[in-house]
């Protein structure tokens, strides 16, 4: 399977990583929509999140504490940030190894787009 993301986490494909653990990899998003934008992958391809299965949800978790430690370190946990998953086509979903978008950094509208 060729997958960007999977190309990403061996390293065939550079990104610019910025947390790291056995169960997750996040990196900066290559457009970003905000002047913080991370991607939170977990390291097992998942392709959306219809395909996370009961023996997998622990992922989610994780993807979820990296997001904090994340928005931490960027000092915007308190100001708030986004932790976004858009499945399947009409959710915009481009990349099909599960990803959560971190967005921080200015004001968010609502509802998005
Ligand atoms: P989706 O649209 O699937 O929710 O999000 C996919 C994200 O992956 C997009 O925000 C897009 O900018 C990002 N992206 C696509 N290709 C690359 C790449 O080669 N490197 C990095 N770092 N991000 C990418
Ligand atoms: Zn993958």
């Amino acid at each position: 399977m060729n997958c960007l993301f999977c190309n990403i986490i061996s390293g065939k494909i550079p990104a610019k990583l910025v947390y790291q653990d056995d169960t997750v990899v996040a990196f900066d998003d290559i457009n970003p929509k905000a002047p913080h934008h991370k991607l939170i992958i977990p390291r097992k391809h998942i392709s959306t999140l219809n395909d996370l299965t009961v023996e997998d949800r622990l992922v989610l978790g994780h993807m979820a504490e990296a997001a904090q430690k994340i928005a931490k370190e960027l000092n915007i946990a308190e100001q708030g940030y986004r932790f976004v998953i858009n499945c399947n086509a009409e959710a915009g979903q481009s990349v099909f190894h599960l990803h959560a978008h971190l967005l921080g950094g200015r004001q968010m509208t609502w509802p998005p787009g």
